[in-house]
């Protein structure tokens, strides 16, 4: 946010620089200076936010943001700003935190940039104090200190599919911080911002296959010395009952205190269970005290999973929370591409392209739709399936995919947007927030469903239909005139067409 109240500074009148072009020079710099991809995933969605002597602040979109530009890219940020606006010059950071409803507002907090340049973080030495070992071990003759006889670990079966590496994980725009956050994490586990490291998203969007991969690519670089476990949390929550009724709870406690890096898929599962709730949470804080590696995954963010302890959902705030968005049209296209490559075969751009436009929901309906083409090609003994043919073999999986959508869905999916019980919107209560959520499902049900205003009204705690069209004007005017509301409702909008799939 460009603070008005600052006077114009010696380096804007020196220099005749507004914060824009500033920032334009450092990017030209910058961009020279990485990998482009980099550049364009870190850089490019940075804002120029005010110039004010030598300090250029740039707002980044998060907390994870600003630590991984302080951590990766210290050294040339500094350098090209000092280039640009001479000795003494430095970046302040405004991290966005939370975009509130009415437009134009975001909180945000203000960090500087950091006077001296990161330790690096992959020594000898940090990785085995990470692990709670004696760090005397490290001298720079020992090249795996984990090898040293005697500080093996049992050794402790991780559960992990082999098939779910990095190298087969597509990225994208919907998966980027989290693949980036992901792969960070297995370079380093445990030593790291990212203790838990949490992430939410939709059924088939690749929540477990990137947590494994990290689990893959860590036993793939330090062996079997890391004791890795993959479990889901129903799984979890089995064995912990299975060892309570055989009095073997502290066998079970212990054997989880000792694991380096503990993968819980699924979170929402621990929703209502106490005793395991209460289990995991002293396990949680026995690794996370050690600097041991916890990785989370759940179908929703940390405040939205019910039924969960206030004090966990507080700990699965600690590190970062990354979500998995639904594929674009572009990364949808190199999945199919990629998966059907692996598969030794080879299909027409247009059955790509085909697939592509119709399985939007979800990565899991992308490999059923190409998973059934082969085999009905196999079957049938056809060597070269064509479109139409596609399109014939396809058809019923994209009509059973398109499910019903009702007015409680929306309701349900719109109040899980704004963090609110979804009874709210039924009763008569007049709160600022109820009240555009109330206007904004019935928005939606007339949009998105067929049904007539009397049938919504009567859904909305029996109000008349003179109300909902009043809802629905005034959501269609503010369609018209906030970029940031189209944006909110586009967002909802797809997670109920996601969750109709
Ligand atoms: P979730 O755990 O979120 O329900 P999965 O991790 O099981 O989803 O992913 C569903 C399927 O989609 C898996 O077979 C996985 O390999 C594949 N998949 C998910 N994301 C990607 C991706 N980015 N690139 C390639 N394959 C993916
Ligand atoms: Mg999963």
């Amino acid at each position: 946010m460009v603070d008005e109240k600052n006077k114009p500074t010696i380096a804007q009148t020196v220099t005749h620089l507004s914060a824009g072009e500033v920032w334009a020079q450092c990017l030209e710099i910058i961009r020279d200076n990485i990998n482009y991809q980099k550049y364009k995933s870190w850089f490019h969605p940075i804002k120029p936010v005010a110039l004010n002597d030598k300090t250029l602040t740039i707002q980044v979109p998060s907390q994870f943001w600003y630590e991984w530009l302080e951590e990766h890219y210290y050294t040339i940020m500094r350098s090209t700003i000092t280039k640009i606006l001479g000795q003494g010059a430095r970046f302040e950071y405004s991290i966005v935190f939370e975009k509130t409803e009415q437009e134009n507002h975001e909180l945000s907090v203000r960090m500087p940039q950091r006077s001296t340049p990161p330790t690096s973080h992959t020594t000898t030495q940090q990785v085995i104090s990470g692990r709670g070992y004696d760090a005397s071990y490290a001298t720079d003759t020992i090249q795996n200190p984990f090898v040293i006889p005697g500080i093996r670990k049992n050794h402790i079966e991780p559960n992990l599919n082999e098939n779910y590496v990095f190298n087969h994980f597509i990225e994208g725009d919907c998966n980027r911080l989290a693949r980036s956050a992901a792969i960070a994490i297995a370079d380093n586990p445990g030593k790291n911002s990212f203790n838990p490291f949490f992430i939410y998203g939709g059924v088939g969007l690749g929540k477990t296959h990137l947590v494994q991969s990290i689990g893959n690519k860590i036993r793939q670089d330090y062996g079997d010395e890391f004791s890795i476990l993959y479990i889901s949390s129903d799984q979890f929550t089995n064995e912990f009952v299975h060892a309570i009724r055989n009095n073997r709870a502290r066998d079970f406690s212990m054997f989880y205190r000792n694991i380096d890096v503990l993968i819980v898929d699924d979170i929402q599962f621990f929703s209502g269970k106490e005793k395991t709730q209460e289990e995991f949470f002293h396990i949680f804080n026995a690794l996370h005290q050690e600097g041991k590696q916890i990785i989370l995954t759940s179908d929703r963010a940390p405040k939205d999973v019910p039924d969960i302890e206030e004090r966990l959902i507080s700990r699965f705030n600690w590190g970062l929370s990354a979500d998995l968005q639904m594929p674009d049209y572009e990364t949808r296209y190199a999945i199919l591409e990629k998966k059907s490559f692996e598969n030794g075969i080879e299909f027409d751009v247009s059955i790509f392209e085909f697939i592509a436009h119709n399985f939007k929901s979800s990565i899991r309906d992308l490999q059923g739709a190409i998973i059934k083409l082969l085999a009905t090609a196999s079957l049938q003994k056809i060597d070269n399936i064509d479109l139409p043919m596609a399109k014939r073999i396809l058809k019923d999986l994209i009509k059973e995919t398109k499910k019903h959508i009702s007015i409680e869905d929306i309701q349900r999916l719109v109040c899980d947007y704004f963090g609110i019980d979804s009874n709210k919107v039924r009763e008569k209560t007049r709160k600022q927030e109820i009240v555009e959520a109330r206007q904004i499902a019935m928005y939606l049900s007339k949009t998105m469903t067929k049904s007539s205003l009397k049938t919504i009204g009567l859904h909305f705690g029996g109000r008349d239909h003179s109300t909902v069209i009043h809802a629905i004007t005034s959501v269609e005017n503010r369609l018209d005139t906030s970029p940031k509301f189209q944006q909110i409702i586009r967002d909802i909008q797809q997670r109920i067409e996601l969750a109709s799939m």
